[in-house]
């Protein structure tokens, strides 16, 4: 089931904190670190730093925050983020339901079977 929504968790830092960016990926072991140039000439460039698979969102990110974040306006915007992504989570959990075939775990698409074993059996 996808509900179109979207999480995410996005530092963004001036290229010169490349090393942040990194040392916060390295830590954590999840995200990407993407470039993005200058939008003005006077600006340095961007380097954001951004996680955005759900799972790794509940298992890394929410544990790190909950820890780090000290008490402060951007905390309660990160609790409530939190409850929306915990909702999510949770409603999604309770929808995902695997495919028939033993072993496979992908989403069930139709007939009881994900989209390549349904092509498999099927055909396109
Ligand atoms: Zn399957």
């Amino acid at each position: 089931m996808h509900t179109g929504r979207r999480f995410a968790f996005r530092v963004s830092l001036a290229a010169c904190d490349l090393a942040s960016c990194e040392l916060l990926r390295t830590w954590l072991g999840v995200g990407t670190i993407t470039h993005a140039p200058r939008r003005a000439e006077h600006y340095d460039d961007e380097v954001t730093y951004a996680v955005q698979a759900i799972p790794d969102l509940v298992e890394v990110v929410v544990p790190f925050l909950d820890e780090h974040l000290p008490p402060s306006y951007k905390r309660e915007q990160y609790v409530a983020w939190r409850a929306d992504l915990m909702a999510y989570w949770d409603d999604r959990a309770r929808r995902r339901r695997p495919c028939t075939v033993a072993g496979c775990d992908e989403p069930r698409r139709a007939r009881g079977l994900c989209r390549r074993h349904y092509y498999a059996a099927y055909g396109r």
